[in-house]
C-alpha cells in the first residue's frame, strides 16, 4: 500500500469513509464498475466487523473468515493480513467514527471485454466504515421484534458454501417482504428439511428447558454465533448445535438473533405468537456478556485516532 494512504487523517472524511482503488475517499466517491462480476453475478465475498467504543471487535476472527472464504472462492487481495487491518482502521480513523459498521469486499472483477473466463479478472477489494447499523433498532428492540418463519427454503449449502459470507441474498430479501406484508419485523428461513436456518444479517437461536440451540448446518457461521456459544461455556449454559425443527423452534421458552450488527437480540413473537420468556433470563444473560467482553482487551483491537 502506498505511504500515503496507511494513515489518513483522523476525521478526513468525517461520518464515514472507504476504500477503493487502493485509496481512501468520501463514500459518496466509492465507485464499482457496472461489469465487476460481484455485481452482475454475485461473485463475491465480503465480511462485516464492528468497532464499538472506538476498538475493533475480534477483528481477527473477521479477518480470518474473510481470507478463508476468498481462498474457498479463488479470490485474491494484493494486500497482507496486517495491510488490511491498516486499511481498517484507516477507514474508522478517516471516519472519526466510534461505533462503526466497518466492510470489507472483494470481488471477482472485470474480466477482459468479451471474455466468459473469471481466471481472466483483475479481482478487486474494497473496504468502507460507516456509523454502526443496527438489525433493529433499539426502540423495535424494547417494543419487542415480531420474527416471520418464512417457507421459503435458503439457497442449498451443495450450490453456495453457506460458511463463505457472501450476496446470495434473495432468498432473504424475499422473505423480508413476505415479513413486513404479514405486518412482522424480520424474516428467518427453513432449509431443504425444514429446519429453522438464518436470517437476513443473523444467527438463529432458541432456548429450550435451559439449553441453548442453534443450527449446526446451513448457514453462515457468525462471529455473533461463535461467540454466544463461546458465552454459553463461560457460563455454564448447556449448548446444542443441531438441526433446529421449526415446530420445536415454535415452542421455544426464548428466541434470540445473533448478528454483528446488534449482537443477542431478544425476539418477543413468531409470527405474532407471544415467545412467553422474552426477553428471557437465558438470552439476558448472553446478551449482558455480549457487551461485557466488548471490554475486555482479548477482544479488542483499539483505533489509533492519535489523540
Ligand atoms: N447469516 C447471514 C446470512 C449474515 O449475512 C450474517 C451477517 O451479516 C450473519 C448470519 C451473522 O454473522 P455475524 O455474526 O458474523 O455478523
Amino acid at each position: 500500500m502506498p505511504d500515503q494512504d496507511t494513515r489518513p487523517p483522523v476525521g478526513q472524511f468525517e461520518g464515514g469513509c472507504a476504500f477503493a482503488d487502493g485509496a481512501f475517499v468520501p463514500l459518496s466517491e466509492a465507485k464499482i464498475s457496472l461489469f465487476d462480476w460481484g455485481f452482475t453475478r454475485s461473485d463475491a465475498t465480503y465480511d462485516v466487523a464492528t468497532t464499538w467504543k472506538g476498538a475493533f471487535f475480534r477483528l481477527d476472527v473477521h479477518m480470518d473468515r474473510f481470507f478463508a472464504s476468498m481462498e474457498k472462492l479463488r479470490l485474491a487481495i494484493p494486500y497482507s493480513r496486517s495491510e488490511l487491518r491498516d486499511i481498517l482502521h484507516g477507514c474508522v480513523r478517516a471516519g472519526d467514527l466510534q461505533d462503526a459498521y466497518v466492510a470489507m469486499v472483494c470481488t471477482r472483477g472485470v474480466p477482459p471485454r468479451g471474455a466468459r473466463d473469471p481466471r481472466m479478472a483483475q479481482n478487486r477489494f474494497y473496504a468502507y466504515a460507516l456509523p454502526y447499523v443496527w438489525i433493529a433498532s433499539r426502540e423495535k428492540q424494547r417494543e419487542g421484534i415480531d420474527l416471520h418463519i418464512s417457507d421459503r427454503v435458503r439457497i442449498a449449502p451443495e450450490s453456495v458454501d453457506p460458511t463463505v459470507k457472501n450476496y446470495h441474498w434473495m432468498d432473504l430479501v424475499q422473505s423480508m417482504f413476505e415479513a413486513y406484508d404479514l405486518g412482522r419485523d424480520t424474516s428467518c428461513v427453513v432449509d431443504g428439511q425444514g429446519n429453522v436456518a438464518e436470517g437476513p444479517g443473523f444467527n438463529v437461536f432458541m432456548v429450550k428447558d435451559g439449553v441453548v440451540h442453534t443450527t449446526d448446518r446451513g448457514v453462515l457461521e457468525g462471529v455473533s454465533r461463535r461467540t454466544a456459544i463461546e458465552l454459553c461455556g463461560r457460563l455454564d449454559i448447556p449448548v446444542s448445535v443441531a438441526p433446529l425443527p421449526v415446530e420445536r423452534f415454535r415452542r421455544a421458552d426464548e428466541v434470540f438473533l445473533s448478528s454483528s450488527g446488534g449482537g443477542i437480540l431478544p425476539i418477543a413473537k413468531l409470527d405474532g405468537v407471544p415467545v412467553p420468556g422474552f426477553p428471557g433470563p437465558v438470552t439476558t444473560r448472553i446478551h449482558d456478556a455480549y457487551w461485557a467482553i466488548h471490554d475486555e482487551a482479548a477482544y479488542r483491537d483499539p483505533v489509533d485516532y492519535g489523540v
